[in-house]
């Protein structure tokens, strides 16, 4: 991450630009001493002193005494900025088809309290998501330090969605068309009294910023999230920036058709690489067609253990997945592919084979560069990406956001 303190025109946009700089580098990074500051911002003591004293006024760090120069009396030591998460934090919702998950997440990236539910795989009703998720956040919100101001609400779901006013315009496994996900939330959180903006994306794109910003993809400007659940999609990081399409819609790899004669997905057509690299694949393929989706780890830990008909599901989505991971791989040439969700628990199995066959399905040329890796976040890249997506109004313009949250 560059961290350099320029651009900007006037004074004004300047400060603002440095500020956010500042904030931004804190947050990811954790806490940071003004001297090492100076040096990433490329900044004087003075200004980085300045900019501090700002972003503690409103609270949004604090500095400290390093522990190992207190009282060491060798100089005064460099303070150390640390991003307060306990005086503000985001909402992040991660809805899945079989899960729930509602996080309070505290500037820094901590997450500070979560919620989940899981149950069975099903067309849900968007209120019924909604009252769970409504229920969750006043739990949580109860539990949140006096004081403390939510400053957004990210949610990450299976589905594409109109970024503008959080629409759901598609959601083929919880059989969503067209639902007011974004507006829905913002009346209950209102009911709750907050002001903070939501913003709703899809999960895959999520689990790329989240696995971008600290996670596997850290560092990376081209790197590609897979996201298996009941569906499977990407997120897909290009020279840096987030590929979007010309609505956002972009990054549907779990429709793209591999097996003309193979079985009807849920979108109406055939042969899609979720419909044999996703969890219903897994799950029929091992014999276990209606099992939770814990199921899925039981089928990985009996192919480890020899059990024939585990084996072959894991060797049925190891060449499918390979067939699927070598057209990212020969597209893109992503520095790095993670497999997230369902096939961060499945990647293991299969790494072999999908290495193997990915050396026919894949061009050597980009094949020789890219990693194959599981999350650095675990489970979490989506939730966390939800967060990190709440945070950004506040990291573009810190000050004035707190203010008029505050106000
Ligand atoms: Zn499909």
């Amino acid at each position: 991450m560059t961290a350099a303190g320029t651009a900007g025109s006037t004074q004004d946009e300047v400060r603002r630009h440095n500020v956010s700089t500042l904030l931004r580098y804190v947050h990811v990074h954790g806490p940071t001493s003004r001297a090492e500051l100076t040096t990433v911002m490329q900044l004087n003591r003075s200004t980085i002193g300045a900019l501090t004293a700002d972003l503690s006024q409103a609270g949004l760090v604090r500095e400290q005494v390093p522990a190992r120069s207190a009282g060491s009396g060798a100089g005064r030591p460099s303070l150390v900025v640390c991003p307060r998460p306990e005086r503000v934090y985001v909402f992040a919702y991660d809805i899945g088809v079989d899960y729930l998950i509602a996080a309070r997440v505290g500037l820094g990236g901590s997450i500070l309290d979560r919620r989940e539910l899981h149950r069975l795989r099903g067309d849900y009703a968007l209120e019924d998501v909604t009252a769970h998720l409504a229920r969750f956040t006043a739990e949580m919100l109860g539990r949140a330090e006096p004081g403390s101001v939510c400053v957004g609400v990210g949610v990450a779901i299976a589905a594409l969605v109109r970024e503008s006013d959080g629409q759901v315009r598609y959601a083929p496994n919880l059989g969503w068309v067209d639902e007011p996900l974004g507006t829905t939330l913002a009346e209950m959180l209102g009911l709750h009294g907050m002001r903070a903006k939501i913003a709703v994306a899809n999960d895959a794109d999520l689990g790329a910023l989240a696995e971008n910003v600290r996670g596997a993809a850290s560092g990376s400007t081209d790197a590609v999230y897979l996201t298996g659940e009941v569906g499977v999609g990407a997120g897909i990081i290009v020279g840096g920036k987030p590929l979007r399409g010309a609505g956002g819609y972009g990054g549907e790899i779990g429709h793209t058709v591999v097996n003309p004669a193979g079985r009807l997905c849920r979108c109406g057509a055939r042969g899609c690489w979720e419909t044999e690299i996703g969890e219903k694949a897994i799950l029929d393929a091992a014999g276990h067609p209606d099992g939770p989706r814990s199921t899925v780890s039981a089928v990985v830990a009996a192919a480890a253990g020899g059990d024939p008909r585990a084996l072959a599901a894991m060797r049925h989505v190891g060449e499918w997945l390979a067939i699927g991971v070598g057209n990212v791989v020969n597209i893109f040439n992503p520095e790095v592919v993670i497999f997230g969700g369902l096939l961060r628990d499945v990647f293991p199995a299969v790494e072999q084979q999908l290495r193997t066959t990915l050396a026919t399905t894949g061009l050597a040329a980009p094949r020789e560069q890219v990693r194959l890796v599981t999350p650095g976040l675990g489970p979490d890249s989506t939730l966390v990406g939800a967060a990190e997506l709440a945070f950004e109004p506040l990291l573009f313009d810190p000050v004035d956001l707190t203010r008029s949250l505050r106000a």
